[in-house]
């Protein structure tokens, strides 16, 4: 993955897919669930892997459809119709297979409900065939344990642009990471990677940020790799966090500071003016976002201009309209 100077990639970023979310029939029913969002939208920044797990584990098309049943922490993936047939096995490798030979993927979406695709809130039946409880799918549940720092996202929950703009952000901080690594993790670019992502990590947890920080600081008197390991580990799981309004309006103010001695009062009213309508939610973030980016275009700052916090996805995506 090349990337520009704003950080964002060039080349598409290859993200795994339930395949009947790109329109491929291969439903228990023969039919597809084609999300439209992701299928034309997402297609155009990412490049989708799809993957049928009961297809691969050879049930075939049509086939008769499959549930958990059992307890919610260790369900079995049984036939609904037989509840002989049990592929619980082979969804697990077929999850850590997928996990092992794809590790260049940078996120995963998933079709929600589904008992090997599922995220969660994926029906649990009891021996007697009630549904009593929820769990994750099986394949899901097994690529997840092989590669606990992926992304994961339903197309369902796609839908909430809260969601939709933490996950999006998330496959492309992963994918620059990745990227990272690909060109051999060195202390400058643990060091200057950090640098980049330290107004994103402050939207998120203030605490995260002052822990991220002290892990860098380590660098140079630690050995490298399992340092940036422990990095990246932390990284998403903060990220994986939701960003609150209060924070990002604290994280903008921030950034206000920078600006103080180019802007005239009137100026600076106005970009204080629409934090606070931003904090009070009576904006979207893009609004104060476009306006701060606005006067950074005119008062360049070398530190500012690095952040991916300005621009964490492509803009063409409109994440920050709805957040
Ligand atoms: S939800 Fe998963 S297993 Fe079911 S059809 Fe779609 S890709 Fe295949």
């Amino acid at each position: 993955m090349n990337q520009t100077s704003n950080a964002l990639p060039v080349t598409k970023i290859r993200v795994g897919v339930s395949a009947c979310l790109l329109g491929a029939k291969v439903r228990f029913d023969g039919g597809h669930k084609r999300n439209r969002y992701v299928d034309e939208v997402l297609r155009d920044y990412f490049e989708f892997v799809p993957f049928c797990p009961e297809v691969a584990v050879g049930l075939g098309t049509p086939r008769q459809p499959i549930r958990l049943v059992g307890t919610k922490d260790a369900p079995r993936v049984v036939g609904t119709r037989d509840p002989q047939l049990d592929v619980t096995d082979d969804l697990h490798n077929y999850g850590r297979t997928v996990a092992q030979q794809h590790t260049d993927l940078c996120g995963m979406i998933v079709k929600q409900g589904s008992p090997s695709c599922g995220l969660e809130r994926v029906k649990v039946y009891s021996d007697q065939g009630m549904p009593y409880a929820s769990s994750r799918g099986a394949f899901t549940s097994a690529l997840m344990q092989s590669q606990p720092l992926l992304p994961v996202e339903e197309e369902g929950r796609l839908q909430d642009p809260v969601l939709r703009e933490n996950f999006i952000a998330r496959v492309f901080t992963y994918a620059r990471w990745r990227e990272l690594e690909r060109q051999g993790l060195s202390k400058a670019g643990l060091i200057d990677f950090h640098a980049r992502h330290k107004l994103i990590i402050l939207a998120h947890s203030p605490a995260g940020y002052r822990e991220l920080g002290r892990l860098v600081a380590r660098v140079g008197s630690e050995p490298l790799a399992p340092l940036g390991q422990q990095y990246i580990e932390r990284l998403m799981q903060l990220l994986a966090e939701r960003a609150p309004r209060k924070r990002h309006a604290n994280v903008m103010q921030h950034l206000l500071g920078y600006l103080r001695r180019h802007l005239d009062a009137g100026d600076r009213a106005e970009l204080l003016d629409t934090i606070e309508a931003y904090r009070n939610g009576e904006y979207p973030l893009v609004v104060p976002l476009s306006l701060l980016r606005h006067h950074f275009r005119r008062n360049p700052h070398a530190w500012v201009s690095q952040q991916v916090y300005l621009q964490p996805h492509p803009r063409e995506l409109m994440l920050h309209n709805a957040v």
